[in-house]
């Protein structure tokens, strides 16, 4: 069977695209392999309608809802490869099998290098948070740190006491200049300049930062930013232009979110700087309504 689009990546951002495409008429196939980058989060916060919900369940809720069109195919599993075709693109899924489909949309998300402090890993999404819109009420009034991981951090310092009392981890890092320094006294943030030797606390919930000098720091909860990549190397292999990012390359997209090869859209966390899933839905959304009006229009103007 050839499809009139495929997405690849079926969370926030693809199934967003998934459903202008389905109501639209349009067969469709959605491939997805059921990593969402908030899975080690207990609960979603923010979204439309959605707030407190599991990511996984409320991804599910959605694939369902898709499903119930006739015209839309859904394969569990990780595409391997996509490459141009005369009439469209071809994407391999291994193991011999290969979808075909006149445009593409990839949403397939970003994966998070995270800093290399033991004991965070495990707590990420849990007492280690990236966002404060999305974490931050549940610790709100506790004490709260801001982990110094790139330049962008002094500004999550400056933000982030509108949660809680909070410390800046400088983690060893260079001493922000006198106006950052006054602004930072300004917000009331105090500031730990020491290495960091591991994060205490339980499996998931943080009780402290220890430093290489042995003290320690009681702390309920930990923001930081991690650098981002792209979970799937499609993009690359189908020459797409990228950008960089605050947090790591973005893949370049016009208003209608179409990439620099004609045919590919892209949406979600990698296709722009800021990252949630409202702006992941409303981008797959753009993707999926520009993709159906050039199946229209571009035979109309040949
Ligand atoms: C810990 C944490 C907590 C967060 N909490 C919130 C929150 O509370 N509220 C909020 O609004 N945002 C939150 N976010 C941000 C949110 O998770 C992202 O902005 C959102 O998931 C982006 O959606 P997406 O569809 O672009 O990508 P994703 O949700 O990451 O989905 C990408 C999908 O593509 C699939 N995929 C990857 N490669 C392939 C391939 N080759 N073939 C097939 N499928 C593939 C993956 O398995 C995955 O299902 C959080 C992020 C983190 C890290």
């Amino acid at each position: 069977m050839r499809y009139d689009a495929i997405i690849i990546g079926g969370s926030y951002a693809g199934l967003s695209a998934a459903m202008q495409l389905a109501r639209a008429g349009r067969a469709i196939c959605v491939v997805d392999s059921n990593t969402p980058r908030n899975r080690f989060a207990a609960a979603s916060h923010g979204f439309f309608g959605q707030d407190g919900a599991a990511p996984r369940a409320m991804i599910a809720q959605a694939r369902e809802k898709l499903l119930a069109y006739p015209n839309v195919h859904f394969v569990g599993g990780s595409a391997q490869y996509a490459n141009p075709e005369p009439d469209g693109f071809s994407v391999d899924l291994g193991m011999g099998e290969t979808l075909r489909g006149s445009k593409l949309v990839l949403a397939f998300g970003v994966i998070d290098d995270l800093p290399e402090i033991p004991g965070l890993a495990q707590k990420w999404g849990k007492s280690v948070l990236h966002c404060p819109y999305c974490h931050g009420y549940e610790f709100k009034g506790q004490r709260l740190g801001v982990l110094n991981a790139m330049e962008k951090s002094v500004h999550q310092a400056l933000m982030i006491p509108d949660w809680g009392p909070t410390t800046f981890f400088l983690n060893g890092g260079a001493m922000p200049d006198e106006e950052t320094l006054e602004k930072l006294a300004r917000r009331e943030v105090s500031m730990e300049p020491a290495k960091i030797a591991a994060l205490e606390g339980t499996e998931t919930e943080l009780t402290g930062v220890r430093f290489e000098d042995g003290r320690v720091v009681a702390l309920d909860a930990l923001f930081t930013a991690s650098r981002t990549r792209m979970a799937s190397p499609i993009a690359e292999q189908l020459g797409c232009a990228f950008d960089d990012g605050m947090l790591g390359p973005v893949l370049r997209t016009d208003a209608m979110k179409m990439t620099t090869v004609p045919g590919v859209y892209a949406a979600g966390d990698i296709a722009r700087g800021m990252h949630n899933a409202t702006f992941a839905s409303a981008d797959g959304v753009m993707a999926g309504t520009g993709l159906h009006q050039a199946l229209i229009f571009e035979p109309l103007a040949a």
